[in-house]
């Protein structure tokens, strides 16, 4: 099974890290892939560039053998679309390799703007996790397939390539890339709410308002 969570990272901060753990033990894999996107077409500018996201990534997961990052949509031209990236994986794969891709329900909200949306479920399962905040529009298009293709159990995962879609509901940090930046911009420390190596690099090199020179 390969298992791929998809994000802006901008930074990455605990709330990722310890998401990724624990879809890691949930599902039972040795290995899940942060998959950085290059230019979201659903945002607008990010703080920090490709390769500055990219970089607080690898400060993040090194030395953890659970957590690696696949860089393939910053290596492609233009915008990130998921169904490119699952499609690429699908032909790496093989047809028969289950293929699931993670994503918390405020990304999953507007799933149905997601371009070639209708395809993914033929590519990959898709596990959603629940984020505080407000739940999904139980008439929209994205709770309805949710409910449609709903499996209760990780073994549905395993037993098919493709297909599924499992809600799951684990601890969660209450952390967003947001804050951090709003934080960094107010002067205030996120330490503690990103690796240390992370705040070192956001600091050195004065990303989001960051003073390099500042003692805190
Ligand atoms: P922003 O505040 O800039 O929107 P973010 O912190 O939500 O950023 P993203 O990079 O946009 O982070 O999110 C990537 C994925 O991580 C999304 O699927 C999102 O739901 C999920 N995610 C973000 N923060 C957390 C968290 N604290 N715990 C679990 N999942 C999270």
């Amino acid at each position: 099974m390969h298992v791929i969570y998809g994000g802006t990272f901008d930074p990455v901060h605990h709330g990722h890290l310890r998401l990724a753990l624990e879809i890691s033990d949930r599902l039972g894999v040795g290995v899940v892939s942060l998959v950085p996107c290059h230019i979201p077409p659903h945002r607008g500018q990010t703080g920090a560039s490709s390769d500055q996201r990219l970089d607080m990534l690898r400060l993040a997961v090194s030395g953890e053998p659970q957590l690696q990052i696949d860089d393939r949509e910053l290596a492609r031209e233009g915008a990130s679309y998921t169904a490119d990236t699952l499609r690429q994986l699908r032909s790496e794969l093989g047809p028969d390799e289950p293929l699931v891709m993670v994503v918390g329900t405020d990304a999953f909200a507007s799933f149905d703007r997601w371009r070639e949306w209708q395809a993914i479920p033929d590519l990959a399962h898709v596990v959603v996790v629940r984020r505080p905040g407000p739940a999904l529009d139980p008439t929209g298009k994205p709770a309805q397939l949710l409910a449609e293709r709903a499996v209760t159990g990780l073994e549905a995962l395993h037993c098919r390539p493709c297909g599924a879609f499992l809600e799951l509901d684990p601890p969660l940090l209450d952390i967003s890339a947001t804050g951090i930046r709003e934080r960094i911009r107010d002067g205030r420390s996120p330490r503690y709410l990103v690796p240390d190596p992370v705040w070192w690099e956001i600091r050195r090199q004065g990303l989001y308002g960051a003073c390099p020179d500042g003692n805190f």
